[in-house]
């Protein structure tokens, strides 16, 4: 058996404000497998952000222990954990958070040139994603010029564009009405399927929740693991 790409063992985060503290995840366990894709379910304000944030190796405050790619993340200092998670994470937010001045392959090229990359094999990928998105027609467009799925399908090739074996997805389709969040998340997990990556993915919607191979659910910080989805 392969060992799991995301491991987290008691993992807690509380915020405290004034007198009030809040504890927002009490202890969660999480396995999720090489290529394995897993819904992340809780209402809203259950504490799936903070635990995206916590795995990102985004925030610190956490106490519990996280690995990630066969890495101890909290055994890393700042440039450990920077390079871990640009070597084992790609990230998609409700918001796009594309960079306005450049174009849709510009966007999807740049984070493999920070890895050094050859630009041609860079721009190749980057066709290639966008591609199979459907923007081969977008290619050279900016992002304000892009409609919001088009946004979000830019984001998800520049998460996949170094080939991480984990993306970290939170809310991908939460800006986008229905009928486009239901297209862009088909395209979304049929691309990390072809991939290969496997994904963790935030959402409250329980409909694109059953999508996925495995749901689990932040109740009162911690998790209840629902299963696999019924055939
Ligand atoms: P979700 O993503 O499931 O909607 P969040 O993780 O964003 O939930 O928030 C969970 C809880 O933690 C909320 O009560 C929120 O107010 C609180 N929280 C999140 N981040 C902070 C912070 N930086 N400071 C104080 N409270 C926070
Ligand atoms: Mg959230």
């Amino acid at each position: 058996m392969s060992e799991a790409v995301l491991e987290t063992r008691g993992l807690k985060r509380s915020f405290t404000q004034g007198d009030v503290t809040i504890t927002v995840l009490n202890g969660v366990d999480l396995a999720v497998q090489p290529g394995e894709i897993v819904a992340l379910l809780g209402p809203s304000g259950s504490g799936k952000s903070t635990l995206l944030q916590a795995v990102g190796l985004l925030e610190g405050g956490f106490e519990g222990s996280i690995r990630i790619n066969g890495q101890q993340a909290e055994a890393l200092d700042t440039d450990g954990r920077t390079d871990l998670r640009r070597e084992a994470l790609g990230f998609v937010y409700q918001f796009h958070h594309l960079l306005p001045d450049f174009t849709a392959i510009e966007n999807v090229t740049l984070p493999q040139l920070i890895r050094d990359a050859e630009p041609e094999a860079a721009n190749e990928r980057a066709v290639s994603l966008l591609t199979a998105l459907g923007l081969g027609h977008r290619l050279s467009h900016r992002p304000a010029k892009l409609s919001g799925g088009e946004q979000q399908r830019v984001a998800v090739a520049r998460a996949l564009a170094n080939r991480p074996p984990l993306i970290l997805a939170d809310e991908p389709t939460g800006n986008l009405d229905e009928h486009t969040a239901d297209v862009v998340l088909a395209e979304f997990l049929n691309l990390v399927r072809k991939e290969g990556s496997a994904a963790l993915v935030a959402t409250h919607n329980e409909r694109l929740a059953r999508r996925m191979d495995r749901v689990v659910r932040l109740h009162e910080g911690r998790l209840e693991v629902l299963g696999p989805k019924p055939a």
